[in-house]
């Protein structure tokens, strides 16, 4: 039987290999990278430990993370992700290189309808050649679904890519 302990750490380990592979496919690009839900702050700390070269901007709709974890006020996009991705259309032309997205709660069903409700206002964030990791699957018209990196977890993590 799998325990909630053992899908704590699935989704755990999986978002750190996801971002980690990531990362790394997207390095050499220059489109900044978008943090979806900065929560506690911990995979903040860690895309900003690994990333040297892209800022990071946060969307969050009330900043609440560890000291540690609090992303400067101007890559700080305070708001309902239901609006504030809909204008960052028009702040970033060139899209981000990678976004990560982590912006459910304990209920599977509901982070599902979110999923569906924000994937469309994702989709055109992302630049060419980009990549998208999500905690939830998501439902992408032209982003192409990438095979997992070795230590993830099927169905914990998703990465998904511009062609
Ligand atoms: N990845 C984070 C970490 O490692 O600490 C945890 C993120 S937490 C699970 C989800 C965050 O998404 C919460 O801080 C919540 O406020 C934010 N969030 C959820 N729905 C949102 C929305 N519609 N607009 C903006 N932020 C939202």
């Amino acid at each position: 039987m799998i325990t909630r302990l053992d899908l704590f750490i699935h989704r755990m380990v999986s978002q750190r290999a996801c971002l980690d592979h990531s990362i790394a496919q997207t390095s050499g690009m220059t489109q900044p990278v978008f943090e979806l839900g900065l929560g506690n702050g911990r995979t903040y700390h860690h895309m900003k430990s690994h990333i040297v070269d892209r800022d990071v901007y946060v969307f969050e709709r009330a900043v609440g993370a560890h000291p540690d974890s609090i992303p400067p006020e101007e890559l700080t996009i305070l708001g309902d992700v239901r609006e504030t991705l809909p204008a960052a259309t028009d702040r970033f032309p060139d899209g981000a290189s990678l976004i990560h997205a982590d912006l459910g709660g304990h209920n599977r069903e509901k982070n599902d309808i979110f999923a569906r409700f924000v994937s469309p206002l994702v989709e055109p964030l992302l630049a060419v050649g980009g990549l998208m990791v999500s905690s939830d699957r998501m439902y992408f018209e032209n982003l192409v679904e990438q095979p997992l990196p070795q230590d993830a977890v099927e169905g914990r993590c998703f990465i998904y890519r511009r062609e």
